[in-house]
């Protein structure tokens, strides 16, 4: 019995309410592809193993686009309606091996907090379907004119969760002339318990022009500061080579160490998964694995600044101190400068070296060893 989360995006509208040529799923907001930002959100969650996106005829090409080099494991057509896009979605992964837990998304909610999936996941465990959803706080009157007692109601949200044999069940039984707008509504119809948790203001759906409007306006812009700081320590050795800051020092010594041992570099990879809170980089390399014996730094630098562009990240800064008696760094100051500007691809402006003494003392002191302490500023998208 497999034990699978999966998440299938429903993304095959045709939209055009939203205005504009390109259906909403596909159109930018807050500097994405709308499906994109959803599909961003479901692979960050740790307990959803893949993703099925469901689109409509003769959209394949377009969603492959607007996921640029995201992976899912499957774009499949869906249908006219949500419900058979649903159906078609539910049937390709049964069909593929099944699931345990299945949660059916509308692409067009595009920001979905971490928060939602844990809650869902967690009323899961007590009933085979949960969704998210939010108090009616305006007053609400029927077409007569009656107050509507709101207290009785909920907006309901997506994505919603499910057992998976339970909602495909539900699918296969339900009757094809009847029309259903959420999958809750098909389980509740088997008489089975749905469960309700809170949802957010967030994830609401975005139809209109307007909503894309607002959305811009309060996703676009908000970016949050990040500040990582790094540290690293290199022995002195009898060794030809000295990399130091990206570039090779003429020196009478070298730094020891698993890969070209390029303690400023190390430091500098460090303050930017500290930023991002994605670990240091003895967990992304680990030293006992052989394939990093002695390796080029630079790519370990690279490395850490494709993880926060995968983020959407953008460096603002870096600053790197240096800690030695020699070799003396001021000559060669605007070459690492330049050197770890190319690699992080900023301007040289962005990127600050520095270098110190520690008056003999110490182990850099005694030329034992080069130390390296550098901090990374990151802007990040302040969604979540
Ligand atoms: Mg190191």
């Amino acid at each position: 019995m497999t034990e699978k989360t999966v998440a299938l995006l429903v993304a095959a509208g045709q939209g055009s309410r939203a205005g504009g040529d390109v259906p909403k799923q596909f159109r930018n907001v807050a500097g994405k592809p709308v499906l994109a930002h959803a599909i961003d959100a479901l692979a960050a969650h740790p307990a959803i193993d893949s993703i099925v996106i469901a689109v409509g005829a003769g959209q394949q090409a377009t969603a492959r686009a607007a996921l640029g080099d995201r992976r899912v494991a499957a774009i499949i057509e869906g249908a006219d309606s949500r419900r058979g896009s649903v159906s078609a979605g539910l049937e390709h992964i049964a069909a593929d091996g099944g699931a345990a837990r299945i949660l059916i998304h509308d692409a067009a909610r595009p920001f979905l907090p971490l928060a939602v999936i844990d809650r869902l996941l967690d009323a899961l465990e007590q009933a085979p379907g949960a969704i998210p959803t939010l108090p009616v706080t305006d007053t609400l009157v029927s077409h007569s004119g009656e107050v509507v007692d709101r207290n009785a109601l909920v907006r309901v949200q997506t994505p919603q969760a499910f057992r998976f044999d339970a909602i495909l069940a539900a699918h296969r039984r339900w009757d094809d002339s009847r029309e259903a707008t959420d999958d809750a509504q098909m389980l509740k119809a088997q008489g089975t318990t749905v469960m309700l948790v809170a949802g957010d203001e967030r994830l609401e759906k975005l139809t209109y022009p307007q909503d894309f409007a607002r959305a811009e306006a309060q996703f676009g812009a908000g970016r949050s500061m990040r500040v990582g700081m790094g540290y690293d320590v290199h022995r002195l050795a009898e060794k030809d080579e000295l990399w130091l800051g990206g570039i090779q020092i003429p020196h009478d010594r070298g730094l020891s160490g698993h890969s070209d041992a390029d303690v400023a570099l190390h430091a500098i990879v460090d303050a930017l998964l500290g930023a991002l809170a994605e670990g240091d980089i003895g967990s992304h390399f680990p030293p006992t694995d052989p394939q990093w014996r002695g390796a080029a730094s630079f790519r370990f630098l690279e490395y850490a600044a494709e993880r926060v562009a995968k983020r959407d990240g953008s460096i603002e800064h870096v600053d790197l101190t240096l800690i030695c008696e020699a070799p003396k760094i001021g000559p060669h100051r605007d070459a690492m400068r330049a050197r770890i500007a190319e690699i992080l691809q900023l301007p040289i402006d962005r990127v600050s070296v520095k270098a110190t003494t520690t008056e003999r003392l110490g182990f850099a002191g005694r030329r034992e060893g080069i130390a390296a302490q550098a901090v990374a500023t990151l802007s990040l998208p302040a969604l979540f």
